[in-house]
């Protein structure tokens, strides 16, 4: 086992000079940002993170499933100092330079499914949702979209009126996009029929077709129908065999663009480049964006040649495609593809097998899940009941935060595991020895209350 110089915590998080910051920060940044906890970065190597106090953390969360090939790369730091001194911008809507050309290049032969595919850059992710929506009604004229309750699609008003994953995000902002319908995701966990799979042969499939499009939207109007192949935002759920597939089917049937939102599920981060390559299943539209670029912005829509039918000058952006980003892409692309794929494969399948065996010890675990480097665990009150723990996952996150490993929440009361791609057997086993620690504590003092 290599040798780790972290996790190493001088003084309790949050230091005096992180306490600096965030009093000041909290006087003058917007209060929508959530925060989740007062962690001030100063610098990172790989899979570690160092505070502004001296503290070093092994990061489990990589600012959220973004930086993808750790912390200051040299193949990324190097082709980004490369483009930054050519030149920054351009404007790729306008204008050409080889970066666009090669990572358009790059993506359209990347994505899976036969035939030519033609990509659009932006900056984010909820910008690429918003083309994307753009780009589905334009090639159909149809309008509806269909989406999934807990996805998370962005928050612009067009990619929020997809997204449902947290009442919080929509309220105050209605009304959002019209002839926007959400239907129960393949949460075999918490099954909105109280059924089981595979008995229940896809119930939540063929509701779609017999409840949603029978009786309430014609088929003939619906556009597309947006997925995350694994929901990231609303819990890290993973939907059960033969369900990707059974959209497709459904798609295919009634002449549905099929979006796959892999924004956060992309770029090697389950072990596959994509997601829905575990299920064999293409789409018609592809959206990237966080850790395509190792943390600089980019995101992108990769769409079948059939589908991008929008005419010269129809969409574009001034910033999207960034000259500096496309380099860090190509740079990340080449690292992901020249092995931290293969690693996030191995690194994942050890991962989860210890938290496999953490379960079998602590019975809060309800249910542990993920593909890859993108693993959930649903903490719960009770096996028996499954009702969530909220509060346990939140003293949890925090407790591990303070021994010097950093995670996330997501969905009601889950735990996700997002970690650089470049993460070793040694970052596992610290990680699972940490995260071990806060769970039986929080435990311990939960069951004190
Ligand atoms: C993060 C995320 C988005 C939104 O991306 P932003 O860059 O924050 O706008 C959209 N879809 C999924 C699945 C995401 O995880």
């Amino acid at each position: 086992m290599t040798t780790h110089d972290y996790p190493r915590i001088v003084v309790g998080p949050p230091g005096p000079r992180a306490q600096a910051i965030v009093a000041r920060d909290a006087e003058w940044t917007s209060p929508c940002y959530i925060k989740e906890y007062p962690l001030v970065i100063a610098r990172g190597r790989g899979a570690m993170v160092e505070d502004v106090d001296g503290n070093r953390f092994l990061d489990f969360m990589a600012g959220i499933a973004v930086s993808s090939t750790g912390y200051g790369h040299p193949a990324v730091v190097k082709a980004v100092q490369d483009a930054a001194a050519n030149f920054m911008h351009i404007c790729g809507s306008d204008f050409y330079f080889e970066g666009m050309a090669a990572i358009c290049e790059r993506l359209a032969r990347l994505a899976p499914g036969p035939g030519r595919k033609r990509v659009f850059l932006s900056n984010s992710g909820a910008e690429a949702v918003d083309g994307a929506i753009k780009l589905v009604r334009h090639a159909t004229r149809r309008t509806a979209i269909v989406a999934f309750k807990g996805a998370f699609h962005g928050r612009t008003i067009g990619a929020l009126s997809l997204t449902s994953s947290k009442s919080r995000q929509h309220g105050g902002f209605g009304p959002l996009l019209p002839d926007v319908h959400h239907v129960p995701f393949g949460n075999c966990y918490r099954c909105e029929y109280s059924k089981t799979f595979p008995s229940c042969q896809l119930a939540c499939v063929s509701a779609i077709e017999n409840d949603l499009l029978s009786r309430h939207l014609d088929p003939r109007d619906v556009a597309a129908i947006f997925v995350e192949p694994i929901q990231g935002e609303g819990g890290y759920v993973v939907p059960p065999p033969g369900w990707l597939t059974a959209i497709r089917q459904l798609c295919d049937r009634h002449g549905i663009v099929l979006v796959f939102d892999e924004i956060q599920s992309g770029i090697g981060r389950t072990g596959r480049m994509f997601a829905c390559e575990h299920e064999g299943v293409a789409p018609d539209v592809l959206l990237l964006a966080k850790g395509l670029a190792s943390g600089l912005p980019l995101g992108a829509i990769v769409a079948r040649e059939s589908v991008s039918t929008w005419e010269n000058g129809s969409h574009g952006s001034t910033f999207g495609g960034n000259p500096v980003s496309c380099a860090a892409a190509l740079a990340t692309l080449d690292l992901v593809q020249g092995g931290f794929m293969a690693n996030a494969a191995a690194r994942g399948a050890e991962l989860l097998a210890g938290l496999n065996a953490l379960a079998a010890k602590y019975p809060t675990m309800g249910q542990v899940r993920g593909q890859g480097l993108m693993l959930g665990i649903e903490f719960v009150k009770d096996r028996a009941t499954r009702e969530p723990n909220k509060a346990l996952v939140q003293a949890i996150e925090r407790k591990a935060f303070e021994k010097g490993l950093l995670v996330l929440s997501c969905g009601v009361s889950t735990l996700r595991l997002a970690p650089p791609l470049v993460i070793d057997a040694g970052d596992v086993t610290i990680g699972l020895r940490v995260l071990e620690e806060a769970i039986a504590e929080a435990t311990t003092e939960a069951a004190a209350k």
